[in-house]
Formats: C-alpha cells, structure tokens, sequence
C-alpha cells in the first residue's frame, strides 16, 4: 500500500508504564529563581540609593564659613566633591591614603558644603585651630571600583551560573557535566523476561539468540565465529523496544546499561563524547553486560544531511560512539542495544557491519499479540469473568503495546469510579473510546472501509505473486497499519540473490506491484490513492525496461540513457545522473510504450484476480479477521483453491 503523509508520531508520551527515567529532571522552579532575581535587583537598587547617595543636607559655603569661625566646627575633611565639617575632635584619623568608611552614622551634627576655592578658609581654619586634612581620591576610588565593576561582574556571574544550571543539565553541578549518569543496574535487578512482552515474536526470536550470545559466548568463539556487537531495534514508539532491551538483560542475567541519545547531547561540546566513554569503559568494566542507547537518533542523525553546518556537540558524540564500538572485540561479551523510531535518519555509519549491522523490526502487534499484550497487563487487575480480551483485541487494531498497557490501566480505573471491585468488559470498551479519540488524532486508527480496501489490495498483490510463476514466495500479508506511512504491506522474500532478471520476471513485478490497485477496481468498482507508491515502482519498472534494458518492441536491443558514475557507497537516493541521449519524438515513443506496457499486464491482473473472485474474497475476509497471515497460512489456502471453502 501507499504512503500516508503527516505521519510522523515523534515525542509521543505515554501516560502509563514504561520504566521509570532514572534522571527526573526536576523543571518547575522557573518563575521562583527568576523572584530570586528580583530580590536581588531590587536589593541593589536600595543598597544604592541609602548608601551611595546618603547626602547630608549641604550647607553655603558662607555659612560653613560662620561655623568655623564660631568654633562649631572643629575638624574639616576637605575632598573633591564635599568639605565636611565635624564637632568633634573625636575621630582621630591617620594621615595618608586610606579607606573611609561614609557609611559610619555619628551621632554628631555634620555641616557639608560644596567647595569652593578659598585661600581665606585655610587660613580661618588655622587661625581656630581646626583640624583639617585631605583624603585622596583613592579611598573612594576603590569603592567606585567595587561598585561599578566587581557588584555587576558578580552579579552577571550570579546570571551566568543560573542559566548555566538551566541549560546544563538542571541541577547538576557546572563542573560535574562530564560524568556519567548510567544507571548501572545491578544483575538481580532486572526482573523483565521475555514473558513479559507479547506480540513482537520475530524480534523476540532474533533476541533469544542475542541472550545466548551473553550466555554461552564459548559456543561461537570456540567455532571462531564473531558476536555481533551492536543489534538496533527499530519500531514505533511503544511497541516494546525498551521492555524488549530490559528483557535481553532480565534473561541473560547480565549487567544492564541504559542511556538515552538525548543524555548525551549537552550544550557543552565534548561532553557527550566525554559521557559515551565513561560509559562504556564502566561497560566494559561489568562485562557480559548490555548496554542500551534508547532514542540513538538523537546522536546518530545523519551528518550527511545537516543543512545547517551540523552540530559539532552531536557528531563529536556520534563519533566517540563509532570508535567505542570498533574498539572492543566480539570476545568481550559486550553487546550494544539501541532503540529509535526514526532508522531513516541514522547516519550510514551506524549501520555498518561491525555497528549495529543487525537490525530487529519491532512492529504493531497483530490481533494475536494485542490479545496476548492485554492478558500480560492485566494479570494484575481482577476482571470480570465475563471480560473478552479477544474481543477488546478486535476493537484495538493499530495499537501498540504501550497503548494497551494504557488501555487495561484506564479500564482499571473507570471500575474503582464505577465501584465495581472486578473490571467489566464495558469498563474496557470506555477505556478504549477514550484512547482511540486520541489516536485518531494522531492518525493511527483507520475507518472499517479503508481496513477492507486495504485487505483487498493486500490480497491482490499476494495472489498475483502466488500466480505469477518465478515470482518470489509471499512471506507474509499484514493490514496492520505500519508506522512508517503504509497502511498495510505483502512481504515477498527473494529466494536467491538475483544478479539478473529475465524480461518475463520484470513483467512479473510490474503484475505483482498492480495487483493491489485491481484488486481494488474490481472488487469496489472505484480506485484510491493507496496505490500511489506501487504505480511509482511499476511504472519506473517499464521505463528502465524501454530505455535501459532494450526491450521495447521499436529500440529492442538499445540503450537510450547513459547513466553517469554514480557516487561511491552512495545510498539510492542518490540516484546517478542521466543523460538523454534521444529526440522528443523518442521520449514521446517511450512514455506511450510505458503506458503500453503498464495497461497490458492491468488488463491482465485484472483478468486474473476476476477468475479468482473467490480465492480473493476467502484471502481478504481472513485477513480482515486476522489482520496478518504468514507463509503457510497462505499457501494453505492457496492449496485448497478457489473450491475449497
Ligand atoms: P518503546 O521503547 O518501543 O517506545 P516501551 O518498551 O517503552 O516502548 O513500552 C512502554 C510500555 O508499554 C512497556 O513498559 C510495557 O508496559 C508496554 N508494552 C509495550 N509493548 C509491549 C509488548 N510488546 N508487550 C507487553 N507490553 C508492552
Ligand atoms: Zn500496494
Ligand atoms: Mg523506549
């Protein structure tokens, strides 16, 4: 089936389940330290305005005059900016530069006027033997300097360390940020087993073997074969990746080491990269152990890809993380674990052997797994006998693990409010209104119409495979809306690698790809997007049947376009650069001929699927029950043919 756009569920956030984070970064104290810088503002400005501009009431400078010539004022303190008359003799000062201290109330009266250049007044103080004496400037000097420098440099220090503690990782010390906040689980402390996660049975097998890796590493090595380093679990958010991570570890029984991408991109550059090597030398400190990266797109994005002149923090992690990984040999009893929802995003290098050259498809779960997922989580919730879980399996098509766990809590929930001591199926089917108004939201739910078109559509691609002799056996059917657009898909596995295809097996493939859009036609008499993706295929089948292989009809035996050398290790998306090399009246022959080519093999898949209306309608209701069939279920079917039902 098609692509459906507007798909992308990144940064779903489930209310229930999943193990707790081990670093809860605690981020409600915003508007209470941003009251703190208030204070402190508010402070300052008060701290100014009652020391700094504490200004005795000045007096004229005749009047200063008077009172010394009265005898009123004994002793004078002559600056730049005051003359400061005192009563009193008492404070002895030292002579020469020194700190004052204004801000020392006396009780005394104290007269202060604006200088003014007076020959007489020296010699009127001399004359009352007035104790006069100068202060340099440097004494107030210094406390300009802390005033105007030191107060606000400390102050935007005082900023600084908050928002640093803000951007830095909320709470942790500025200095500590290259330390490593794994939390390292002890061996007993993982009780996740495999029967704790339903559903996901192809990835659940291919872990089994990762489990004995850790456990017998001497079987492998002994034969001299190598241990894979690094297995990738790609799904969907919610179905299980992490719980699948945790029972590898659980039933291994070996050290279990979790981080997220996201941990490891800090805004200081080189920490992330300083945090993966501490975390792998305490790995490898531990070995056998696991160490699981969840969210690795967080670091391993692309570098190919960064428009904006790449983030240095991020590739410097993603390296570091690249030299660990070829830095421990597979007799280390070491192995990698990563999660992401986004494996189109990861950077090439990731995935090459030596990496995490083994990848696990964790996919939505079929009706049997939903069932299976369900009974697991509600072990612990007392249901009413009469509670169905197929039943509630049935209403859950396209949910995920996560979703149902969610699913039995809420059902569990609406009991207590309903004061039932067991939970009823009705308490269930609530719970899951409630859930399936969120997700369709979110597109995830499709309508009963669209779940029948797109069996049909499956089933055709299935039959005509089965039809077309040399086509590659069908491994398995889903309508199990998948999570990276497709609404359902027919897996065909190749039975050997194929170095070269015949013309009859090309035609094939083009059958196969229109099989979805004529079962379609036929069945429904209309025609839907869903077929947009395989009439891309098909169509870009014939083209290169016409201008590169030479088998149209007009230029049998010649080669139309010149393909430039394309780039070494290049993915296909970058597809080599063609040359025309032929007249508009040769590009007008070949798009007729690729109409040609197309309608002839639709005329006749559709002729095919006609004949066998039953064999499709018996295929297509079953997997409208079931939602996925395998190999054999298939061909069983196909055995019995159109009369066996
Ligand atoms: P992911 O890592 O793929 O996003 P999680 O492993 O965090 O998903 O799943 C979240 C929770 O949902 C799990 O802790 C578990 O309770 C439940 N869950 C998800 N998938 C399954 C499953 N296949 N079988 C049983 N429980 C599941
Ligand atoms: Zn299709
Ligand atoms: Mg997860």
């Amino acid at each position: 089936m098609g692509e459906r756009k507007n798909n992308k569920r990144k940064g779903f956030k489930f209310p229930f389940g999943g193990p707790p984070l081990p670093n809860p970064k605690p981020f409600g104290g915003w508007k209470f330290s941003i009251m703190y810088i208030l204070i402190l503002v508010v402070g300052m400005s008060l701290f100014n305005y009652v020391f700094m501009n504490r200004v005795n009431p000045t007096v004229d400078f005749s009047d200063f005059k008077a009172k010394i010539a009265s005898g009123e004022i004994k002793r004078v303190e002559l600056t730049d900016s005051y003359f400061t008359g005192y009563t009193s003799l008492k404070q002895e000062l030292p002579p020469g530069p020194r700190i004052r201290n204004p801000y020392a109330a006396s009780s005394e009266p104290v007269y202060r006027t604006v200088p003014i250049n007076d020959p007489e007044l020296i010699k009127l103080m001399d004359e009352k033997q007035v104790a006069y004496y100068a202060v340099s400037r440097e004494g107030s000097a210094i406390l300009n300097i802390v005033f105007s420098w030191v107060l606000p440099i400390a102050f935007f220090f005082f900023i600084w360390r908050f928002l640093m503690k803000r951007l830095g990782n909320m709470g942790g010390n500025v200095l500590s940020v290259g330390q490593n906040r794994a939390v390292i689980v002890a061996e007993g402390d993982i009780v996740t087993r495999f029967s704790d996660v339903a559903g996901v049975d192809e990835a659940k097998e291919e872990l089994i073997e990762v489990v004995d890796f850790l456990k017998n590493p001497k079987k492998y090595t002994d034969i001299g074969g190598k241990i894979p380093k690094g297995v990738l679990l790609v799904g969907p958010p919610g179905t299980g990746k992490t719980l699948l991570a945790r029972a590898v570890a659980g039933e291994a029984g070996v050290a279990f080491f979790r981080m997220s991408g996201a941990d490891f991109v800090e805004m200081f550059v080189g920490v992330g990269a300083a945090r993966v090597r501490d975390l792998f030398k305490q790995a490898r400190d531990k070995a056998p152990c696991i160490v699981f990266i969840d969210e690795l797109d967080a670091i391993g994005k692309s570098r190919l890809n960064n428009i904006a002149g790449g983030n240095d923090e991020r590739e410097q992690t993603l390296n570091q993380l690249l030299v660990e990984m070829d830095g421990f040999d597979g007799t280390s009893g070491l192995i990698i674990l990563a999660a992401t929802n986004r494996p189109d995003v990861l950077d090439p290098a990731l995935l090459r052997p030596g990496r995490f050259d083994r990848q696990v498809l964790v996919d939505r779960p079929d009706l049997k797994g939903r069932e299976a997922i369900l009974r697991i989580h509600s072990k612990a919730v007392k249901l009413s006998p009469q509670v169905d879980l197929d039943a509630i399996a049935r209403l859950t098509s396209g949910f995920v693990g996560a979703d149902l766990a969610n699913i039995v809590n809420e059902a569990a929930l609406l009991a207590v409010r309903g004061n039932r001591n067991l939970v009823i199926q009705k308490d269930f089917e609530e719970a899951i209104e409630k859930t399936v108004a969120g997700l369709q939201k979110k597109n995830r739910i499709i309508s009963e119409d669209e779940r029948r078109i797109v069996a049909f559509h499956e089933t055709g691609h299935a039959l005509i495979a089965a039809f077309t002799p040399g086509s590659d056996p069908v491994q398995k059917i889903s309508i199990v809306p998948r999570g990276f657009g497709a609404l359902g898909y027919t897996l065909q596995m190749p039975v050997e690698d194929r170095y070269l295809m015949t013309e009859g097996e090309l035609l094939g493939k083009i059958d196969v790809l229109l099989g979805g859009r004529a079962a379609e036609e036929l069945i429904f008499g209309k025609i839907s997007t869903g077929a947009a993706n395989d009439l891309t295929k098909a169509t870009d089948i014939a083209r290169r049947m016409i201008t590169d292989y030479g088998m149209s009809s007009r230029f049998r035996n010649v080669a139309l376009t010149q393909r430039g050398a394309g780039m070494l290790g290049g993915s296909q998306a970058q597809e080599p650069l063609l040359h025309r090399e032929y007249s508009e009246a040769t590009q007008q022959y070949i798009d007729e001929e690729i109409a040609h080519i197309v309608e002839k093999q639709y005329t006749w898949v559709k002729a095919q699927l006609a004949e066998h209306q039953v064999l499709l309608n018996t295929v297509a209701g079953l997997l409208l029950e079931k939602e996925s069939l395998d190999e054999k279920e298939f061909k069983d079917i196909i055995a019995q043919g159109d009369h066996g039902l």
